[in-house]
């Protein structure tokens, strides 16, 4: 998995559970590099180590519990057992190598930490697993000082009354985690009709943008479809080019285009 793939998914995960534990089995099906920038960007850290490994041997991919043995030389060694008992008579005790009980852990209180530091808000924040918002703060423009908060599930950040989700506006450019601030002084200059201050999303508003959402991305998953269909020499990037230029792209930009389809 590209990292693209990889942040889409941790989103997925964190709108729905605030925090994610990661083992190495998971880690594998990544890109090396995706890993790399995801503990360089401090999305993901280290955690505690796995006490249970799936196994290898069987076709069972039983869950195995892990022990530890502590030998004179202060070597350190990791067995475990399959619960098969056909394959354990196979196998016997299975050496673990210490790298595959590696965890790490990402979470929705650590986005939003990252997000206060890219938005340049450095007061302190209460954050909860048990709210569906966090205020992060608020930020000055023209228009006067409006607040930023995050909704917890699906994540985004919720602007003067504008919803932008976080799979659209925090990315990676290059090695750098970047929020989108073209779109973060969209929303915070945008004029709103003075009857609707101090409204905060329901529920029901945000499942509505969500389909909006993602009635979008199927406009251009099928625009891009017929596209490569009829130009097959032609890239993702120049596809995405063509689609940015039509009114389905809803004002996202080409790079927007590119990432969320597939082709
Ligand atoms: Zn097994």
């Amino acid at each position: 998995m590209a990292i693209d793939q990889v942040l889409l998914l941790l989103f997925n995960h964190l709108s729905k559970h605030k925090k994610l534990v990661l083992n190495w089995a998971a880690i594998q099906l990544w890109q090396p590099k995706a890993f790399e920038l995801l503990l360089k960007n401090h999305v993901m850290k280290a955690t505690y180590k796995a006490t249970n490994i799936r196994c290898q041997t069987c076709e069972k991919y039983c869950t195995v519990d892990v022990t530890r043995h502590d030998y004179p030389n202060n070597k350190i060694r990791y067995y475990a057992v399959c619960v098969d008992d056909y394959m354990h008579e196979q196998v016997g005790r299975m050496t673990i190598p210490p790298e595959q009980l590696q965890q790490w852990q990402c979470s929705t209180k650590q986005l939003l930490k990252i997000i206060a530091r890219l938005l340049n808000i450095d007061n302190e924040i209460t954050f909860s697993v048990n709210t569906e918002q966090t205020r992060l703060g608020m930020l000055a423009k023209e228009a006067g000082r409006k607040w930023v908060t995050l909704i917890h599930n699906p994540l985004a950040l919720e602007i003067n009354q504008i919803i932008l989700p976080l799979e659209e506006i925090l990315y990676f450019d290059g090695d750098s985690l970047t929020l989108d601030m073209d779109r973060v002084s969209y929303a915070l200059n945008l004029k709103q009709p003075a009857h609707v201050k101090g409204y905060l999303p329901s529920v029901n508003q945000r499942e509505k943008q969500r389909s909006k959402t993602q009635a979008m991305h199927q406009d251009w998953q099928d625009a891009a479809i017929k596209l490569k269909k009829k130009f097959p020499q032609y890239n993702k990037t120049w596809i995405s080019k063509q689609i940015a230029k039509l009114p389905i792209a809803q004002g996202r930009n080409a790079e927007t285009i590119r990432k969320s389809i597939d082709i």
